[in-house]
């Protein structure tokens, strides 16, 4: 039994950030920004440097993993009715060369 432990985690970074996206979204790591028209919509891109992508992710372009430590793209919906921070919530993960060819 140590102490410290059994605290409940619920809240993430994403529910505790309440700043503008436009301003306040910018991860650490030198990340370049900016907004994409795609055939369904516009999104919002950020690109994550290997050294900020702390976890894997699942692609959603091609189903495979995108391993911890890999170069990648972050986007969500630009246009989403629910607003900004809903969609920044759906963010999903893409490989570079996936959202490039999607
Ligand atoms: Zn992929």
């Amino acid at each position: 039994m140590g102490k410290g432990r059994g605290r409940r985690r619920g809240t993430s970074k994403w529910q505790q950030e309440h700043r503008p996206l436009s301003t306040g979204f910018l991860a650490p790591g030198g990340l370049s920004a900016g907004r994409v028209q795609r055939r369904d919509g516009e999104y919002h891109v950020r690109h994550i440097s290997g050294a900020a992508a702390a976890k894997d992710y699942s692609c959603p372009g091609c189903g495979l993993t995108i391993g911890a430590g890999t170069d990648h793209v972050v986007a969500w919906r630009a246009d989403s009715i629910l607003g900004d921070e809903y969609a920044a919530s759906e963010r999903r993960h893409w490989h570079t060369h996936c959202w490039r060819i999607g």
